[in-house]
């Protein structure tokens, strides 16, 4: 058992199953800090895209992902902010080219050996929620709270396209939706660290849930495992 005053959240999930959204008001309705770790291999796809380092190159990038500087600051709308060697790139990293360099770094040992101890650095005093696909597995096993967040492809898929089409950007709902399932046979499917749901987690499918139901499950939930 661990001794932290105020539980670890995990929530790990496939990518659009709305865990970016409900662990932002997660994190807000309890006032606990939130870790996107999604983020972390987006900085190093970008970076190293910039360095003209190959995705496919792991000891190459676990070298680069060992220099680098990423920190997270709050934005104003509460969202967390990603700094790569002292520069803001939160909007560079949310694209879709993006997301495929982060699904191919990530599956690295290297690489995910380079970001381990900086997840567990951000969040090891508790009252904090890190999203990922690997917090309740390998990141933070002792966990006070994990919840496995899921929902169907297309469901997922045209969710990541109305978040594109809000910020203005161009997008293709069947591409979106191959890109997405093929993202999740990468992410399933490698060595180190492959997404699953960890034995004590909770599964929630948010198919059919509006967010904010999902949001008030886990506040709950939350709420309940911390005594509170
Ligand atoms: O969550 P997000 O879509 O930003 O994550 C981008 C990619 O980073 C994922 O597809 C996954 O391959 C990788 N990732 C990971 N482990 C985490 C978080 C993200 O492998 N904890």
């Amino acid at each position: 058992m661990t001794t932290r005053a105020r539980p670890v959240v995990a929530i790990d999930g496939p990518a659009g199953a709305g865990k970016s959204t409900c662990a932002l008001r997660l994190a807000q309705a309890l006032g606990f800090v939130l870790v996107d770790t999604g983020a972390l291999y987006r900085g190093v796809a970008l970076s190293a895209q910039e360095r003209g380092l190959e995705w496919t190159d792991g000891p190459a990038l676990g070298e680069h992902t060992r220099t680098l500087d990423l920190r997270f600051e709050t934005g104003v709308d509460g969202a967390p902010l990603l700094f790569v060697d002292g520069v803001d790139r939160s909007g560079d990293i949310r694209t879709q080219e993006i997301a495929r360099g982060a699904s191919t770094v990530s599956k690295h040992p290297e690489v995910r050996a380079a970001l381990l101890g900086l997840q567990r650095r951000l969040g090891e005093d508790g009252g904090v929620v890190l999203e990922g696909r690997d917090i309740g597995t390998v990141v933070f096993p002792d966990a006070e709270v994990k919840v496995f967040l899921t929902a169907g492809v297309e469901v997922r898929g045209k969710r990541r396209y109305d978040e594109l089409r809000a910020r203005g950007q161009d997008a293709d709902l069947a591409k979106i939706v191959s890109e997405i399932a093929e993202r999740d046979a990468q992410d399933a499917g490698r060595a180190v660290a492959p997404l699953r749901p960890a034995d004590d987690a909770i599964v929630l499918d948010s198919s059919a849930l509006q967010l904010e139901r999902v949001v008030e499950q886990l506040v709950a939930l939350v709420r309940q495992r911390s005594g509170g």
